[in-house]
């Protein structure tokens, strides 16, 4: 049984170790090669893209024949624990290039210039290298918005390095940078203009099902008790990262041999489990409530946005929460209608209040929930977008008039915007009251799954008509 400890090799042998028979550059591809994408379960999205960066990698002609352009830069960025460095470990072991590494906070407190003089030694290095992926974590370390007041000189310079140094990169030279944030909103835009880390993907937490891959995956090499019932312990361990799912089975193998046992039992796993969750405030039970509210919340957006925006595309519905607050809905907008009227500015200010409404029809004494007073505001500004600079409200005394740019106007604007909203969402109120079984049904789905595609959204509606 593979068990891992947290144990530190004795100095002598650990130096030994480290000179072993290969050059420097030849170690770090030694080293990457060590991981590839069947280390990687879940997160079918992200890891497609990093699929096709690694047919790059590993076959740069191809693309360069076609005049195809790369992007030079790409951000991972999600919670913390959910396998960035992992996969970008992992794309240079599928590619077979080397892999070199800095991590921000390697740069924390150091002196003058010294940041930025390892950032241009790790592309010096890489360059030699020829193909390869530079791999910059714990970014927002010195990528920070610089208006933010603890900014320093020291960590601008990093920045600075880094960016003229990717930009110093020839298009198509089979170098691709990765970084890794578990932040991207704090990120300096310098940073994501193009040329520079001009790809950005979004590494979640894991759902119910990839929660089963995750599982699976580390438990390959580790005997299992027939009884043991990983798909439970999947629908268990709601908000688990990958990280917290790979050390509760090393845990649950660590209790097994400390035991005796010759396999994990699902004791050993509860166990495990147990010690896991006893550090959070939240109990479990407690967790799988929120989850309701919170499907209950998402559904109703979804049946608004169906019912009102039907030319409108649902991306994906989930109820894990995000680096970026709660968001756990995710709608396109269609981009050709670049003068949206009156009934679709209404209809977005109704499919945005939905969330709310939904939980206070079913349950009407929930609090405001954090992702419904994100809606409330953009909500808000949508509204008074109509009254007070579209002069696009139905009350005949004041709809020819942009509001905001008359004297006066602001308070006879505020009220207008408050019956707007209070309108729209009484509206959208009834119109989820004559819909809720398919409310109450794609909640349900949606507490089983954790997260649905757009695909099953729209098979759901399908399958489930009003
Ligand atoms: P991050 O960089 O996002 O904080 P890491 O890549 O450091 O996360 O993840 C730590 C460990 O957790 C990994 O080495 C791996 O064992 C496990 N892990 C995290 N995400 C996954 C995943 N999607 N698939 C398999 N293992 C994972
Ligand atoms: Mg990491
Ligand atoms: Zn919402």
């Amino acid at each position: 049984m593979s068990v891992r400890l947290p144990f530190r090799l004795p100095p002598r042998r650990a130096r030994a170790l480290s000179r072993a028979p290969f050059s420097r550059t030849r170690r770090a591809e030694r080293a990457a090669s060590t991981v590839t994408f069947r280390d990687v379960a879940a997160n079918e999205a992200a890891m497609d893209r990093l699929r096709a960066l690694a047919d790059y990698l590993a076959h740069p002609q191809k693309y360069a024949a076609l005049g195809a352009r790369l992007p030079r830069g790409v951000l991972l960025y999600g919670p913390p624990g959910t396998g960035k460095t992992l996969m970008a470990r992992a794309l240079a072991g599928e590619a077979g290039v080397p892999f070199f590494s800095l991590s921000g906070s390697d740069f924390v407190e150091m002196y003058v210039g010294v940041g930025a003089a390892r950032v241009r030694e790790l592309f010096a290095k890489a360059a030699k290298a020829g193909r390869c992926v530079i791999f910059i974590d714990e970014i927002d370390a010195i990528g920070k918005r610089r208006d933010d007041s603890s900014g320093s000189e020291e960590r601008d310079r990093t920045l600075n390095a880094l960016l003229s140094e990717m930009s110093g990169f020839a298009e198509n030279s089979g170098v691709i940078v990765l970084a890794a944030t578990n932040r991207a909103d704090t990120l300096d835009p310098a940073l994501t203009r193009p040329g520079r880390f001009d790809a950005k993907i979004e590494i979640g937490l894991p759902d119910r099902r990839e929660r089963l891959d995750i599982l699976r995956l580390h438990c390959r090499k580790k005997p299992l008790a027939e009884d043991v019932d990983l798909c439970r312990l999947a629908a268990d361990t709601v908000r688990f990262s990958g990280a917290s799912l790979e050390s509760l089975v090393n845990d649950a193998a660590i209790r097994a041999a400390r035991r005796g046992g010759h396999v994990i039992e699902e004791d050993d796993l509860h166990a495990a489990f147990v010690a896991a969750v006893a550090g959070e405030d939240r109990p479990v039970s407690a967790a799988r409530e929120e989850l309701a509210v919170v499907a209950l919340h998402e559904a109703g957006h979804a049946v608004a946005c169906r019912a009102l925006l039907p030319g409108h595309r649902i991306e994906r519905l989930s109820v894990l929460p995000t680096t970026s607050g709660a968001a756990g809905y995710n709608l396109t907008i269609p981009a050709e209608r670049a003068l949206p009227d009156l009934n679709g500015l209404t209809a977005q200010i109704q499919v945005l209040l939905a969330g709310r409404a939904a939980e206070q029809l079913l349950y009407s004494e929930t609090n405001l929930t954090a992702g419904a007073s994100g809606d409330l505001a953009q909500a808000a500004e949508l509204a008074s977008t109509m009254a007070l600079d579209l002069g696009m409200v139905a009350s005949p005394a004041v709809s020819l008039r942009a509001l905001s740019r008359c004297t006066g106007g602001a308070q006879e604007g505020a009220a207008l915007v408050r019956r707007l909203l209070d309108d729209c969402y009484q509206a959208v109120r009834l119109l989820l009251s004559q819909r809720v079984a398919q409310l109450e049904a794609l909640a349900a789905r949606l507490v089983e799954a954790e997260s649905l595609t757009g695909d099953e959204v729209a098979a759901f509606f399908e399958e489930m008509p009003v």
